[in-house]
């Protein structure tokens, strides 16, 4: 018997296509993409522009509004409400509520803090409602994170450029949670990966900020496969099939 393996193409489960150069072209059917990508609003603004991707070959969307509006933004509470109207209004074309989150790495004052944890519940209480998964940003707030999402009664989870360690990352886990690498390596992601294993991972560029390029996913894929010491085909194909169960796409 022969085994036909099956080669996907890669599923990059996190970006913002909105901040490069290719967005225009992609609209104007100028370029075009040939593997999937979410691409994440984070800012009303963004969230406006990322719509207009709707029609666009290969792209899904996430709309959401990230912890660093929240710091920015002292009065974000006057306009969060108009936002998720926005959201929830789109409900019909994404797939996923993100980027969300909390990050302590630009802010440590308490009211800060405070603010980023209100935002952050008001779009988990809007994922549960929409029944979508979400796509969460942390940074050096991991146990906060996943002790928040916990609270509430999400479809599934993507913690995006996992920077937690491996205890953390069981925990995240063990409760259902995807593990999500970027295109850079540290010693305490591959410990990361090994722990938690494949049937638990997908991969993102998070570009243009962390990878610089869309095709940089397959450096995020080659992490994975070095480390695990499996080819990067079997990364591909179970981190696709990954991605299009935890966002319900038809495969
Ligand atoms: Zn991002």
């Amino acid at each position: 018997m022969t085994f036909n393996h099956v080669s996907y193409q890669p599923f990059d489960i996190h970006a913002h296509l909105v901040d490069m150069d290719i967005y225009d072209k992609l609209i104007e059917g100028k370029e075009q993409l040939n593997h999937n990508i979410l691409t994440a609003g984070y800012s009303h603004t963004s969230n406006i522009k990322t719509v207009k991707m709707k029609n666009v070959k290969n792209v899904f969307l996430a709309l959401g509004i990230a912890a660093q509006e929240a710091i920015k933004n002292k009065h974000i509470l006057d306009q969060i409400d108009q936002w998720i109207e926005f959201i929830e209004s789109n409900k019909h074309i994404i797939n996923a509520i993100g980027e969300i989150g909390l990050d302590y790495h630009w802010t440590n004052a308490y009211e800060d803090i405070e603010r980023e944890k209100t935002i952050f519940r008001y779009l988990l209480s809007l994922a549960e409602r929409m029944k979508l998964p979400i796509i969460v940003h942390s940074r050096k707030a991991e146990d906060d994170v996943i002790n928040e999402i916990l609270n509430y009664d999400i479809k599934g989870t993507v913690l995006h450029c996992f920077s937690g360690n491996a205890r953390q990352a069981l925990k995240a886990v063990d409760n259902n949670m995807l593990i999500s690498i970027p295109p850079i390596k540290s010693r305490q992601r591959k410990k990361v990966i090994k722990k938690v294993g494949i049937h638990n991972l997908v991969v993102e560029t998070d570009a243009p900020y962390i990878g610089k390029h869309t095709t940089d996913i397959n450096k995020s894929i080659e992490i994975i496969a070095s480390a695990l010491e499996i080819d990067n085909n079997t990364v591909k194909s179970i981190t696709y099939k990954n991605s299009i169960k935890i966002l319900g796409i038809q495969s």
